[in-house]
C-alpha cells in the first residue's frame, strides 16, 4: 500500500491533501508519512524476527525528532556516527544499550559522550581509535564494549560514493589486520572486544555482496574463536537497497534478505545487528515544491521549481532518480487528453549541477502548479544546506488524516544572527 498517492486527482500524505499544507506550510517542505516510517520498520524486524537480533536504525538517513520517537516507540535502537545524533537518539529516548556508535574519526569528546551514556558497543575502525577509545576508558574508569568494524573489501555495486566495503575505501579494518587487533587489546583494560561489524555500502540491489561478505566475516568469526576470542555480536549494517519507482534498480525484498542472513549466520551462535536507514525511511518521505516559471529555451523545456539542490542534493551527487508527479493531477487523468512534454527539472541555485532530472515526460505544467518528488525521505532533509543563504525547509509528518511541522523554516534573520561583525572590519 502506497501513502502518498492521489485521491480524486489529488495527491495525498496518507489523509491530508499536499495542496493543504502546501498552503498552510508552504514550499518547498518535506513530507513524511507516520503509517510508512511504521511499515517500513514491521516489515524490516518481521524479515530478521527469526534471528536473535538488534535493528538499529541508521539514523543519519533522517534524523528528526519526531522520526525517531515513532522509530523509538517499535523497538528500534539506533546506529549513530556523531555525537550530535548521539544526542538525537538519546533525547528521543532510545535506549542507550541499543544505540551503536559507528564512524571513522570519533572525537574524544564523541567517545566521552557515549561512554557516559552508556552505549553498546562502539564500532571501531582503526588501531588508534581503538587506543584512544581504550585511554579515554580508563580514565573515566570504565570497560568500552567494542566491535571492529572490518573492510571485506567486497564492491557492493553501487554508486561510487556510497561504496563503502573495498579496500581502497577509507572504512573499517582490512580482515587480514583484525587477529591483531584483537590479540593487542588483551592487554587494553579499557576496552571488551567482543564483536565484528562492518557496512559495504548503500542502495545495494542485489544480495551477492551481502553474501560475499557476511561468508568473509562468519570465516573470520571462527578463527577469532578458535585464537580463543570472544565474538558476541555480528553486525552487518544497512545497505539493502529500495525501488526508486521510475529507476532501474530492483532490489531484494527484506524477507530475501532476512532469509540469507540467517542462512549464512545460523550456526555461527552470534546476536545480529542490523543498520538499515535508507529502507526505513527513503519511501516514507516526499519533497513537496512549486512550478515558479516554466521556461522555453533552446531545444528544452525547463520546470524551474522552488526547491534546489542544498534542499535535496541526491541527483547533483549521485545521479539519483527520484520519480516525479504533480500534486494536482487531475490534468494527468486517464483520459488521455492529458499533454505529455519533456522537461528538464531545475532549481533556482547559480550551478548547472542544479538539477533535478533531465528530458522527463511529464504532464504539461504551468507556473504554481504543485509537485512532489518520492523517495526523499532518506539522504533528503538531512542532507540540505543554506547555499545561496537559503534557509533549511521545514519538515512535516502526517499521520492518518493530521499532520505537524516537526522542524520549522527559519527565517532569514534567525540564520543572520548567527553570524557576527567583527567592529575591526
Ligand atoms: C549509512 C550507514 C548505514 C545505513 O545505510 P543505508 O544504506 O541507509 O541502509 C548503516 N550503517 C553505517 C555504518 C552507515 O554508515
Amino acid at each position: 500500500m502506497r501513502h502518498f498517492s492521489p485521491i480524486k486527482g489529488q495527491m495525498m500524505a496518507e489523509q491530508v491533501s499536499l495542496a493543504t499544507v502546501a498552503a498552510e506550510v508552504g514550499t518547498p517542505a518535506y513530507v513524511y508519512s507516520a503509517a510508512t516510517f511504521t511499515r517500513h520498520y514491521k516489515v524490516f524486524a518481521r524479515a530478521v524476527s527469526s534471528m536473535d537480533s538488534l535493528i538499529a536504525y541508521s539514523v543519519k538517513a533522517n534524523s528528526n525528532q519526531a522520526v525517531l520517537s515513532l522509530l523509538a516507540k517499535l523497538g528500534s535502537g539506533a546506529d549513530v556516527v556523531s555525537g550530535g545524533e548521539l544526542a538525537r537518539a538519546l533525547a528521543a529516548g532510545i535506549a542507550a544499550d541499543k544505540i551503536i556508535f559507528s564512524g571513522v574519526g570519533k572525537s574524544a569528546e564523541e567517545m566521552r559522550a557515549g561512554l557516559e551514556a552508556g552505549i553498546a558497543p562502539f564500532n571501531i575502525e582503526s588501531m588508534p581509535e581503538l587506543q584512544q577509545l581504550n585511554a579515554i576508558a580508563l580514565d573515566m574508569g570504565k570497560t568500552a564494549p567494542v566491535a571492529v568494524r572490518i573492510n571485506p573489501n567486497v564492491c557492493a555495486g553501487t554508486h561510487e560514493k556510497i561504496c563503502t566495503g573495498r579496500a581502497e575505501n577509507k572504512f573499517g579494518i582490512d580482515i587480514a589486520d583484525v587477529d591483531a587487533v584483537f590479540e593487542r587489546a588483551q592487554d587494553m583494560q579499557g576496552v571488551r572486544l567482543r564483536g565484528i561489524a562492518m557496512h559495504i555500502g548503500s542502495q545495494i540491489d542485489s544480495l551477492a555482496p551481502f553474501a560475499s561478505a557476511i561468508t568473509l566475516a562468519a570465516g573470520l568469526i571462527e578463527r577469532l574463536r578458535k585464537q580463543g576470542h570472544k565474538i558476541e555480536t555480528f553486525d552487518i549494517g544497512g545497505g539493502l537497497g529500495i525501488s526508486y519507482a521510475g529507476g532501474d534498480t530492483t532490489p531484494p525484498s527484506p524477507k530475501e534478505y532476512g532469509d540469507l542472513v540467517r542462512r549464512l549466520t545460523q550456526d555461527l551462535d552470534v546476536r545480529m545487528i542490523f543498520e538499515p536507514g535508507r529502507m526505513i525511511a527513503g519511501n516514507a518521505g516526499v519533497l513537496l515544491a512549486k512550478v515558479l516559471y516554466v521556461k522555453h529555451g533552446g531545444a528544452r523545456n525547463f520546470l524551474i521549481i522552488d526547491a534546489a539542490m542544498n534542499d535535496l542534493i541526491r541527483p547533483a551527487l549521485y545521479d539519483a532518480y527520484h520519480d516525479i508527479e504533480p500534486v494536482n493531477a487531475s490534468a494527468a487523468d486517464a483520459d488521455q487528453k492529458t499533454k505529455m512534454i519533456s522537461y528538464d527539472v531545475v532549481g533556482p541555485i547559480c550551478e548547472s549541477g542544479d538539477t533535478f532530472t533531465q528530458h522527463r515526460m511529464l504532464p504539461e505544467m504551468q507556473a504554481g502548479d504543485l509537485i512532489v518528488l518520492h523517495t526523499a525521505g532518506a539522504y533528503g532533509a538531512v542532507q540540505a544546506s543554506q547555499y545561496n543563504s537559503r534557509p533549511l525547509i521545514p519538515e512535516v509528518l502526517v499521520k492518518d488524516d493530521k499532520y505537524a511541522v516537526v522542524r520549522k523554516r527559519p527565517n532569514i534573520e534567525d540564520v543572520l544572527k548567527t553570524e557576527h561583525v567583527p567592529d575591526w572590519v
